[in-house]
């Protein structure tokens, strides 16, 4: 494990998210979308299902899209510190459902995407502080733009979990038979 359980699921969240937004066309466009990621990735807490939210959540895109594009631990942390301090990070240690003692830094009752944005950033501190930002990735897979989180131990995820690893698994055996 190369980060703890809930850092993990932050960042694979955040990736998601991101994704929502790159590609060949924008999967986050209404509530619907919306309820669907919220319940994908078991977010409790206010949401209000309505569009103010959604109109948030879709900014925050661009935003946590710019960690995968950082160039440096400096530019990701300029990044990270700015997400911080505009959501009003205020670390706190919780523990539910299965995940053990762990920090969350928004209270439930703040705006789902500022929660979003806060846990996003929380876990890209455990990125930076661990010198693992090189497992921020874009897919290797040509005609995808999708980003990943590469929590593998040794390194090995090249794929986007779109399904690019798969698709051209598949592709490779065909073109062999043929
Ligand atoms: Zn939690
Ligand atoms: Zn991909």
């Amino acid at each position: 494990m190369v980060f703890a359980h809930d850092t993990d699921v932050a960042l694979r969240t955040a990736a998601d998210l991101v994704n929502t937004l790159l590609g060949e066309r924008d999967t986050l466009v209404d509530t619907a979308d919306l309820a669907d990621f919220v319940a994908r990735w078991e977010w409790t807490g206010r949401i209000t299902g309505d569009a103010e939210e959604l109109a948030e959540v879709r900014e925050l895109r661009p935003r946590l899209a710019a960690s995968w594009r950082a160039g440096s631990d400096e530019e990701l942390v300029d990044l990270v510190n700015t997400l911080l301090r505009e959501g009003e990070a205020l670390p706190q240690v919780v523990n539910h459902g299965d995940y053990g003692w762990h920090v969350h830094a928004t209270p439930p009752e703040a705006p789902l995407a500022v929660r979003m944005q806060v846990e996003a950033a929380m876990a890209l501190v455990d990125v930076v502080r661990l010198g693992e930002r090189s497992r921020l990735r874009v897919c290797a897979a040509q005609d995808c733009e999708h980003v990943l989180v590469d929590l593998s131990r040794n390194r090995s995820r090249r794929y986007c979990e779109g399904g690019c690893g798969n698709r051209l698994a598949a592709a490779a055996y065909r073109s062999r038979r043929t």
